[in-house]
């Protein structure tokens, strides 16, 4: 029987756990290590529609971990003062699904007059069902099935998603161990042969993964991995994080609220009980202390007792995730910045794609694990230039760290290749089509965010016949048709 050890109970490590005792159908016998006195990361509350996924595999409902995590449901990120063009000083990265097929064909085509030069209404906020699903504060879940899926993902409470995802773990008689690892052995040819924890325990095993966040115990003590600092394209390194109570019997709109602040931006994340804050900034431009009491101002927070929590990010992803019988899953395998809240995605896509790799019949060989570690670097650099990308399109200059990351940061090939069509009179789609294999957000994405940020040249043709009102409304009939109210729905889900 194959002996696997999990070092770390974070997110990562539980949730990885719990896929690999569902769904690789082979004869495993494994053991989570975790310290007791390290603690996890405790912040990390939004998701994509991925996670959805996630449960969907391991066959648990939404009534089931929703209720125990205090969660939400997120129908998208509006991003607020990035830009400072008059008309898109705010606008809604949305959730997709088939509803929005029609709009949005309004949208693109709006899109492409107003690149080039024509007066049409290219604001996405009226083109999607999610944005208007947010403003009308409805829930994304349909009164009756619909043939097809609505993507929308969570708020959560994060040290409770670890709870929760640990006692499903345990429900499946996982081996646990809390301890403090003090020493990975190593054998001749550089794979692990045990860990050493502080009483002198040693454990072996015969795969590792290492889910012990930022330290990244086991990939730095034996293995020397080389890391891909992304610190070159992304500034932020810090964040400050705030709880803060809900004030209101009302559940907040279903949606992330982003805004740009003096050096970086804060998140606003609803969970059912109460507000998750944060600020991430760029600690070349503002201190920890300042950070903490800009975050607290534009809170309207004059309560010292409600601490804050201050972390270090270490921006960037290793090259191998996979090497020998070491697997890093989490923010030991790497870590991009919040904005579009993705780091549980990529730990699913890590797990998703190592149990395919290892559920074909044969020991995975170097080139398996070679293709492995390339798709999951693509990834990675796929989002780290969709979230470049706010950055270059921001407006600001209110701070010389805005006008740094617009103008001194350099953009990487694909995003300047993005750019570049967008700007001309190139045909934005097919070169959306070129890239498809490096770019993780599709085309939807792309254009929410260069038109929501109002990359558009001077009006200087006629009007073009928009139809923003119409799509408005359009899109405002399916939500009050086939959604439930967010009240109705979480009152439901929480039994009131
Ligand atoms: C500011 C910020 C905001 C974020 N927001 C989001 C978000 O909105 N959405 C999202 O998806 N993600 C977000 N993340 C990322 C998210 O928090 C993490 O990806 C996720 O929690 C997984 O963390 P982890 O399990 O890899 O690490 P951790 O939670 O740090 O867990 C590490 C584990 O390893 C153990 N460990 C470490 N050293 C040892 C040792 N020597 N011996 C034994 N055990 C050890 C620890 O005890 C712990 O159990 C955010 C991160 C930051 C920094």
């Amino acid at each position: 029987m194959a002996k696997i050890i999990i070092v770390g109970g974070g997110s990562a490590g539980w949730m990885a756990a719990n896929s690999l005792l569902s769904q690789l159908n082979k004869n495993l016998d494994i053991t989570l290590v975790e310290s007791e006195t390290i603690g996890t990361i405790g912040v990390g509350e939004g998701s994509t529609p991925y996670l959805k996924e996630y449960f969907r595999a391991l066959d648990i409902p939404e009534s089931e971990w929703m209720p125990a995590c205090n969660a939400t449901y997120k129908a998208g990120i509006n991003f607020v003062n990035w830009s400072t063009v008059k008309g898109y000083e705010n606008y809604f990265h949305p959730f997709f699904s088939q509803f929005d097929l029609k709009p949005a064909k309004f949208f693109f085509n709006n899109c492409n007059k107003r690149r080039l030069q024509h007066n049409a209404n290219a604001h996405p906020n009226h083109y999607f069902v999610a944005a208007h699903l947010a403003s009308l504060n409805y829930s994304p879940i349909v009164k009756e099935k619909v043939p097809f899926d609505v993507d929308y993902g969570y708020h959560f409470d994060s040290v409770k998603l670890g709870l929760f995802l640990k006692r499903k773990a345990q429900e499946k008689n996982i081996n646990h161990i809390i301890s403090n690892i003090t020493e990975v052995n190593k054998k001749d040819n550089g794979d692990i042969s045990s860990i050493t924890t502080d009483c002198g325990k040693q454990i072996t095993g015969d795969f590792f993964i290492d889910c012990s966040g930022f330290a990244a115990l086991l990939v730095n003590k034996t293995q020397n991995r080389h890391f891909v600092s992304y610190a070159d394209t992304l500034l932020n390194d810090s964040a400050v994080a705030i709880q803060t109570p809900l004030n209101s019997d009302e559940y907040a709109p279903p949606l992330t609220i982003s805004k740009a602040l003096k050096y970086g931006w804060s998140w606003q994340i609803p969970l059912a009980n109460r507000w998750g804050n944060g600020y991430v900034y760029s600690s070349q431009f503002i201190t920890p202390e300042d950070a903490e009491a800009e975050l607290r101002e534009e809170l309207g927070l004059t309560d010292t007792t409600i601490k804050a929590k201050h972390l270090k990010m270490r921006v960037g992803r290793l090259d191998e995730h996979w090497r020998g019988n070491c697997l890093a899953v989490g923010l030991s395998q790497g870590f991009i910045e919040p904005l579009e809240a993705t780091a549980l995605m990529l730990i699913q896509l890590t797990i998703e794609k190592f149990i395919q790799v290892n559920s074909q019949n044969t020991t995975p060989s170097i080139e398996n694990i070679n293709t492995f570690n390339t798709e999951i670097n693509t990834t990675f650099d796929g989002v780290r230039d969709y979230i470049l990308a706010h950055y270059k399109l921001n407006t600001r200059s209110d701070t010389p760290y805005w006008r740094h990351c617009r103008e001194n940061i350099n953009e990487t090939p694909s995003l300047a290749t993005i750019l570049n069509a967008w700007d001309s009179e190139l045909n934005f789609e097919d070169t959306l089509a070129k890239n498809k294999s490096q770019l993780v957000y599709l085309k939807p994405s792309w254009y929410c965010i260069l038109a929501g940020m109002g990359r558009f040249p001077e009006v200087t043709k006629a009007d073009y016949e928009s139809n923003a009102q119409n799509a408005s409304e359009y899109c405002k009939s399916i939500v009050e048709l086939y959604f439930l109210k967010n009240k109705e729905q979480l009152n439901t889900l929480y039994n009131k």
